[in-house]
């Protein structure tokens, strides 16, 4: 059975997808090449369908089909002179405007058209919705609506290519501009003046020809010269006088209105045809945007968004830390009743309840820090924190995309530096997980709520604030001389996006907190728990010291000195004395802990150390706290504790051990000094081993340990003496 041979040209405006929809249907059976006497690139290729063989013409990209360019020209002719049996014209779905500029165009020839609305994925991203019925009913074509890069909707438009040449329905002449009545005017009596002087030898439909030579077309009227001889002429006097009619009436030229016109019905059919569904989250996103991320004000909000979580985390975290502690203190108590006393007492009283309590209390804080860091991001206000650091973030020589690690690494390190992971460059991710130790993780907040608490009183928000700031400014300077050193290199360009703002769902805050909450409940558990069951050894052991005096008798002889008054007193004062003798006793007895606590293994431990951190304001008990700290950060507050001599049995712990700072010596700028070290000093255990897994590489685990301690010591030593120095300390 012999083939019947069909032309499909494919037309529309450059980009559209073209080239693509064309490779859908063709395949490689295609064929490159010029169009005659031009270097315009000429493809086609065939395919064969329903018995057809079909020969697909890839068209020059146009936006118009004017005579003004040698593209137009080009695809104008072929469809004039080839006439293909059908011209599928491409649109891009997500500019349907301009688009349907030139469709409007095609539409006015006398040839059959399909619309095909190509890029409907990135109109629908756009919230742009179109009515494919509705339009193909406005203008009376079929309209196919296709993906080309996923090749999807390509069956589709080959039915409707077979179905339209098929059919022998005549295109309809309606449904196209009307031009207004003047201009329609002019058009009607030109179109008649034509058909009566060329009869049969015009191969065009008229009503273009006559639209054409009322634009002044040139190869138009090249053509009506070519064909029609003589009468050529007068049809093209009788053109002139039209368009001198026009002109007249319109003080304009005939295209330009004309051009107008053709817009108008493009406006008019965009309104039918198109809902900008404009997405209100976008449209709403993008008013927040206008503030949030606004060049002069962007900055300071989100600083400010980060101060308020701050306060938050210390004022509000204030109330249930309080409960817990009174707890703390009840079950110390309870479980120093019920067990006989002596070693193993002691082991869970003072070693597990004071040291895994010490910090359990701090569990308020970290949920409400954590509550924020989930705000932010299932709000999408995190994206925009990158977004508005990246400026930031090119301080250092990294881009935005490195600050989502940073910002993770206020809740925890280690999954933060496993979160760069998404970073392509090799120095880049080194350099991000090199200064993340420097986003002060939450597990430092309980030694800075500590400190902070009891040296700042009502200012402990704004001074755990600055530490915070000062980690990130050390972050940029360690970063710059970084990049300028050991990981020297270049930013890569790349696009930050900016998911639409959603109202956050309380279900996914909260379960969002607790999945990070609970690593720190199972660090309490753990490390937290064996940390301070090793401080509490060391620090009771050797059981027997030798003290340098003899406590015992000092205690006797008060109470023997206070029995001699109680008994020459009137009874309403022996109350008085009673409290009196209480107090000396218990003033001995915090002497001869102290001493025994020196004495103790740890104590020579500190000892040992004392040295290194004396410059930094920092005792022996703040050294070993510190050294402690390696394990898990939160161990400072336990250590604390222990050497202070904090016992868990006592009822308000943490007011007991701020006592106990403060009487040690510690002042306001040797705490600050002391937080400034904890903030900056070796990552901890977790932290290492995860920066020795990601960078693979003990070279650099060493190097982040070694620059951080030495950073730390340098840090807490000026801040130390530099306080002092002006008169500080
Ligand atoms: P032409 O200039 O009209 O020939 O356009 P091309 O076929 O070369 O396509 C231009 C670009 O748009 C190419 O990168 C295509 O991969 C892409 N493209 C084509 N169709 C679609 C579509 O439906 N959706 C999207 N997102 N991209 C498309
Ligand atoms: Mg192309």
């Amino acid at each position: 059975m012999p083939k019947k041979s069909i032309t499909i040209a494919l037309a529309g405006n450059p980009n559209s997808g073209k080239s693509t929809i064309f490779n859908n249907l063709t395949g490689t059976r295609q064929k490159v090449g010029n169009w005659p006497g031009v270097t315009v690139e000429k493809k086609e290729g065939h395919l064969t369908a329903n018995g057809y063989r079909l020969t697909v013409v890839d068209l020059p990209g146009t936006y118009s089909l004017t005579a003004y360019s040698i593209e137009e020209i080009v695809a104008r002719n072929f469809i004039l002179d080839e006439k293909p049996e059908l011209v599928v014209n491409i649109l891009d779905a997500s500019n349907m405007e301009r688009n349907l500029y030139l469709a409007t165009q095609l539409r006015e020839l006398d040839t059959k058209v399909i619309f095909v609305l190509n890029m409907e994925d990135v109109a629908r991203q756009r919230g742009a919705k179109i009515d494919g019925d509705k339009l193909s009913e406005l203008l009376d074509v079929p309209v196919v609506f296709t993906v080309g890069n996923r090749n999807e909707g390509t069956e589709e438009l080959l039915k409707t290519i077979i179905s339209v040449v098929e059919s022998d329905v005549e295109l309809p002449h309606t449904r196209r501009v009307s031009y207004g009545k003047d201009i329609e005017e002019a058009v009607g009596e030109l179109s008649e003046f034509i058909k009566d002087k060329t009869a049969e030898t015009l191969r065009h439909n008229i009503r273009w020809v006559a639209i054409k030579l009322l634009e002044n077309d040139k190869i138009v009227k090249e053509r009506i010269r070519e064909t029609a001889g003589l009468e050529g002429e007068g049809i093209l006097r009788e053109a002139e006088l039209k368009r001198q009619k026009i002109r007249e009436f319109f003080d304009e030229e005939p295209e330009i209105v004309m051009t107008e016109r053709r817009y108008g019905f493009v406006a008019g059919i965009v309104k039918e045809v198109l809902k900008t569904v404009s997405d209100k989250r976008v449209d709403r996103s993008r008013q927040i945007d206008q503030i949030l991320t606004n060049r002069l004000l962007g900055l300071p909000i989100f600083v400010f968004f980060i101060w308020a979580m701050f306060q938050m985390t210390f004022s509000l975290g204030a109330y249930p830390m309080s409960w817990i502690d009174t707890g703390v203190g009840l079950l110390g108590q309870a479980a120093g009743g019920i067990l006989p006393g002596g070693l193993f007492r002691d082991l869970i009283v003072d070693g597990m309840i004071a040291g895994v309590g010490s910090v359990a209390i701090f569990l308020p804080n970290i949920l409400i820090l954590f509550f924020c860091i989930a705000l932010f991001e299932d709000t999408g206000y995190m994206a925009r924190a990158a977004f508005l650091m990246d400026k930031v973030m090119h301080l250092i020589g990294l881009h935005g995309k490195s600050f989502i690690p940073m910002l993770m690494g206020f809740g925890c390190n280690a999954p933060a530096i496993m979160a760069t992971r998404t970073l392509e460059s090799e120095k880049d991710r080194i350099l991000t997980i090199l200064i993340n130790p420097l986003m002060s993780c939450s597990a430092r907040l309980p030694v800075y709520i500590l400190l902070a608490g009891t040296f700042f009183g009502a200012r402990a928000g704004n001074a755990i604030f600055s530490i915070y700031v000062l980690g990130i400014v050390l972050a940029i300077l360690v970063g710059r001389l970084f990049r300028s050193t050991v990981l020297r290199g270049s930013v890569a360009p790349f696009v930050m996006e900016l998911p639409p703002y959603r109202a956050p769902m309380l279900k996914g805050l909260m379960i969002h907190m607790w999945d990070r909450s609970k690593i720190f409940l199972r660090k309490m558990g753990g490390v937290i728990l064996i940390g301070s069951l090793v401080i509490w050894l060391l620090s009771s052991f050797p059981r027997e010291v030798r003290f340098s005096m003899d406590y015992e008798s000092e205690i006797a002889a008060i109470n023997a000195r206070y029995a001699v008054s109680m008994a020459e007193v009137k009874s309403e004062l022996r109350e008085e004395i009673v409290r009196e003798r209480d107090r000396a006793v218990s003033a001995i007895e915090a002497e001869k802990a102290k001493e025994k606590m020196e004495k103790s293994y740890i104590g020579h431990i500190g000892k040992a150390l004392a040295p290194v951190f004396a410059p930094l304001g920092m005792d022996w008990r703040a050294s070993v706290a510190v050294l402690s700290g390696f394990v898990a950060k939160e161990i400072v507050v336990s250590t604390l504790g222990v050497l202070h001599a904090v016992g868990a049995d006592e009822t308000e712990k943490s007011e007991a051990l701020k006592l106990a700072l403060k009487k040690s010596g510690m002042t306001p700028l040797s705490a600050y000094a002391m937080m400034a070290f904890i903030l900056i000093y070796i990552p901890c255990l977790a932290t290492v081993s995860v920066i020795r897994r990601e960078t693979n590489s003990w070279k650099w685990t060493i190097f982040s340990i070694s620059y951080s301690t030495i950073l730390a010591w340098g840090i807490a030593f000026l801040i130390y003496q530099g306080g002092k120095g002006i008169g500080l300390g």
